[in-house]
């Protein structure tokens, strides 16, 4: 099996480069053609020597994801499922608004967490996708809707690793495809505009800081340690005051000066204003280490398996009035492609378990006469 050069970051590529016998520089213009112009073929790449195409076609090639389907939401948001194999399936989710395009990716098959309130959780651990399946991801969405919206400048301006998995259980193959999103020769993202959401891996969050600090999206979702246990088991792991300590040394290095909590709301759960007024305490005994936050409340978006249900609107609304009362800037996610289940946690998973199309629709129109489509502040939040 050759190389598959979405694998690789502009380092990655100079060396395999030179292990071509190639100057480490061919892999700049190699590279411009992989991200910037979406080539899939070494035949497009005029501009390098037909010698070096032929090289290239013999000790490399480039994979893209496998399309397994694509559904248009009526407000615009298009979601792509791709086949990874053995039967695994990942998700890729774009969502316009007008000032910018943000595009959510998937970083695991499965994911290993097991989150109550998420699908992807209920279906378990298959395997973490490779850089080249993360950042395929990206390629595959740009270039498409480029043609697909007929522009020839950047549609993508936003990238969120919120699909499928735990993209800080992922690191190794997380950090290259961090890289080609911010590459001025690859993507030329800004910093705070790649958005790595985690349920709470400590020690990768300092890693991150390290290596690559990029918007950080922490998903809280309680505001004390039973009941997180009981929602993010890894929480059992890092407990809330560990977290929210890497969170503060996070910020140090984070391109924005706060860090966004994720707190998904569970009807008579987590959504009481007992729960908000404990947020309070802890974000304000944290503030006095120099913790500075924003909250982001998601509506729940409901699957049979999970037992749990959406809290309603004024719910919310109270609970969100108890943090910025307390000054804390906090939004609601506003829930797009509720029609094509592209919403979070209303993942891929769905589709591998086709018998549950009956009691998946019954729990979308649940969802929708729910009506959760009051916003606070719109988008991803992020
Ligand atoms: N594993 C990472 C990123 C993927 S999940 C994380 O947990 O942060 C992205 C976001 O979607 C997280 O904040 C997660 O809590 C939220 N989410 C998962 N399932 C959901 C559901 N059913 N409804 C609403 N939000 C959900
Ligand atoms: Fe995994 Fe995130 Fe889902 Fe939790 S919410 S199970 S960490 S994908």
């Amino acid at each position: 099996m050759t190389a598959n050069l979405l694998d690789y970051d502009l380092e990655g590529l100079a060396a395999f480069c030179e292990r071509l016998g190639e100057k480490r520089f061919r892999a700049t213009q190699l590279f411009r053609w992989l991200h910037q112009k979406g080539a899939t073929d070494f035949a497009q790449m005029t501009d390098l020597a037909k010698s070096l195409r032929e090289k290239l076609a013999g000790a490399a090639h480039i994979q893209g994801p496998k399309v397994v389907s694509r559904h248009d939401s009526a407000d615009g948001t298009i979601k792509w499922l791709f086949d990874v194999g053995a039967g695994d399936v990942i998700e890729t989710v774009f969502i316009p608004e007008t000032d910018r395009g943000t595009l959510c990716i998937s970083s695991q098959a499965g994911c290993a967490v097991g989150c109550r309130f998420c699908s992807t959780g209920h279906q378990g651990f298959s395997r973490n996708l490779t850089t080249g399946e993360i950042i395929s991801q990206l390629w595959f969405a740009e270039h498409f809707l480029r043609q697909h919206l007929g522009r020839e400048d950047r549609v993508i301006s936003n990238v969120v690793m919120m699909g499928m998995g735990e993209p800080l259980q992922n690191y190794s193959q997380l950090l290259p495809a961090l890289k080609v999103m911010l590459d001025d020769h690859g993507y030329g993202l800004s910093r705070r505009r790649v958005t790595v959401s985690t349920s709470g891996v400590v020690p990768m969050i300092d890693r991150l800081a390290k290596d690559c600090p990029v918007a950080l999206a922490v998903s809280l979702h309680a505001p004390e340690d039973t009941l997180r246990d009981n929602l993010v088991p890894l929480n059992k792991k890092y407990p809330i005051a560990e977290l929210l300590q890497a969170c503060t040394r996070y910020q140090s290095s984070a391109p924005r000066d706060f860090i966004t909590f994720e707190y998904c709301m569970l009807d008579g759960v987590n959504d009481q204003p007992e729960h908000a007024r404990q947020l309070v305490s802890l974000v304000q005994a944290h503030a006095a280490q120099g913790l500075s936050c924003k909250f982001n409340l998601i509506p729940f978006n409901p699957f049979p398996a999970s037992g749990l249900k959406r809290s309603d609107m004024p719910q919310v609304s109270a609970f969100a009035k108890i943090l910025l009362d307390a000054g804390i800037v906090t939004t609601v996610r506003k829930t797009r492609g509720d029609d094509i289940d592209a919403a979070c946690g209303q993942l891929a998973g769905d589709v591998q378990d086709r018998t549950g199309v009956e009691q998946r629709m019954a729990a979308q129109r649940q969802g929708m006469l729910g009506g959760i489509k009051v916003v606070v502040a719109k988008g991803m939040g992020v």
